[in-house]
């Protein structure tokens, strides 16, 4: 009997955690694994860059201590002594000029604490006065049954719209690096839509949560959580963890079809054509439309349909520390009205404690998501320039970085927009016509590192069941 081949495609976060939930079966030679990646290196979205003689990540800097997946592989792949927390956390808001405290919120910046908000100097009476009519108000409407509506509009009807501007906007959308007005409830923020569901009222709601204290006994030491070397390290171990996985980088994936013996033909680079009895199918939506033959042309539409938009992180390293911003925080938030350049700083130097050599400050700056479209067009000098400028204005920075690089994802972030629950059953129920193959990624179940290795190890567990393998104990 031949050895069923299963391929990954794709070497993010949740194709890499494919092959290391495969891997086991290929060292017992069960199953034999091979997983692509287009570009030179692995990991996708996650990239760390060393260059200043620091770090400084371009894409995830952290991975949420309450979602298990991650930091159970992190363990897996042997880097627990390597796990550190948020050595300066919380952030300021850019408002009007001034650095504000952002109250204490969940990340769909809903504050958790009634007191802190009616104190906070982010909202004005008016906007306070307004969000109290959430306690009259009746359920909404338009999340009946397996309704959906946007962050955004769930919370100006029940909260008002300053709550949404200046809460919500940066602290979701900048999570999801998208518009909150666009952004799904039921896909991103489910617990809020039955908050509401229990008790009516948010305000009644984050009072009750309030009064049940954390679940558990012991919370976590830090709600975020990375690796002293850079999140890179967690690909680099795990990828030398698995030498049973054959991983061809720069190698592109650009077409699949199934033959009339139900095997997969992958064509590879234009040139080879091989046959796999499984895959897991792990790119983007467009990468992933750009493979499948016309005959799947359902399940090319609904991927067509999930909106991406690019994103620009521009990392700096300063001899100095920026006499403007308070230092007692990790970074900062940036309205609109504010900047149209920037939407957010983080200072890894502070956040992590990450050295830079001579003692000097790092800046991580996501560039503002309605301009990185045309952003994207500029050269790194052009963009460089501009963002050296903004961060003088609005951190009084004076002195040129020692050290810069732009980092650029065109489509590393799928947008969850209303209905895309709905959207991504009906791309699932497409593919259940291709047995053996399952779809991983951040488009499917939530955007984070976690979500997207605990859809690459479903994944993987999926193809294996089809194929009538069990899979075998982690490496
Ligand atoms: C700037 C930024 C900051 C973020 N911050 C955080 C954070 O702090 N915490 C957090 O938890 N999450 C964060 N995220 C989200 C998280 O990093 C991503 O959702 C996750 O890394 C995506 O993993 P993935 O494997 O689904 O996709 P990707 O990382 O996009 O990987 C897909 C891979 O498939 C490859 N590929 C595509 N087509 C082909 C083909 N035809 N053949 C072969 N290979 C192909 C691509 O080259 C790519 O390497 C952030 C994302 C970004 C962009």
């Amino acid at each position: 009997m031949p050895v069923p081949r299963i391929a990954v495609i794709g070497g993010g976060m949740a194709g890499l955690a494919a092959a290391w939930e495969l891997a086991p079966l290929a060292r017992r030679g069960a199953v034999d694994v091979e997983l692509f990646e287009a570009s030179k290196r692995l990991g996708g979205a996650v990239c760390t860059d060393r260059g200043s003689g620091g770090i400084i990540e371009g894409g995830p800097d952290s991975f949420l201590a309450r979602k298990p997946e991650a930091l159970t592989l992190v363990r897996e792949v042997g880097l627990e002594g390597s796990i550190i927390g948020v050595q300066r956390g919380g952030s300021y808001l850019l408002l009007r000029g001034r650095f504000r405290s952002l109250p204490a919120v969940g990340p769909s910046g809903l504050p958790t604490d009634v007191r802190t908000f009616l104190r906070s100097d982010l909202l004005s009476w008016r906007a306070k006065l307004r969000a109290s009519a959430d306690l009259l108000l009746p359920r909404t409407r338009a999340l009946r049954g397996e309704g959906d509506v946007s962050l955004g509009k769930f919370l100006e009807r029940r909260l008002g719209r300053e709550v949404v501007d200046h809460l919500a906007a940066p602290v979701a959308g900048g999570i999801h690096l998208t518009d909150v007005d666009e952004l799904s409830l039921r896909a991103t923020y489910p617990d809020l839509a039955r908050m509401e569901a229990e008790h009516r009222s948010l305000i009644l709601g984050v009072r009750a949560r309030a009064r049940e204290g954390p679940v558990g006994t012991r919370p976590p030491v830090s709600p975020f959580l990375t690796l002293r070397s850079g999140l890179a390290s967690f690909v680099e171990a795990l990828v030398e963890k698995i030498p049973e996985v054959r991983v061809r980088t720069h190698t592109r994936v650009e077409g699949i079809d199934r033959d009339l013996e139900g095997r997969y033909r992958l064509q590879v680079d234009g040139k080879e054509d091989e046959r796999f009895d499984g895959a897991v199918l792990c790119t983007s939506a467009p990468d992933l439309a750009s493979l499948l033959p016309s005959s799947m042309d359902v399940w090319k539409r609904l991927l067509g349909q999930v909106h991406y938009s690019p994103i620009i992180v521009v990392g700096l390293a300063y001899r100095e520390e920026p006499d403007r911003v308070p230092f007692d925080r990790a970074g900062v938030m940036i309205l609109r009205e504010e900047s149209r350049v920037l939407a957010g700083i983080s200072f890894p130097s502070r956040k992590w404690g990450y050295a830079v050599p001579g003692g000097g400050t790092s800046i991580r700056a996501y560039l503002d998501r309605r301009s990185t479209p045309y952003w994207m067009g500029l050269s790194d000098a052009e963009v460089l320039s501009r963002v050296g400028e903004e961060i003088h204005r609005v951190l009084g920075i004076g002195e040129r970085p020692f050290y810069t690089r732009v980092f650029r994802h065109p489509t590393a972030l799928p947008q969850y927009r209303v209905g895309h629950l709905d959207l991504i059953r009906r791309i699932k129920a497409e593919a259940t016509l291709w047995p053996g193959v399952a779809l991983a990624g951040a488009l499917y179940n939530g955007i984070g590192l976690s979500d997207c290795i605990r859809s690459g190890r479903d994944g993987a567990r999926a193809v294996l069941a089809s194929l009538g393998q069990r899979p075998g104990a982690t490496a």
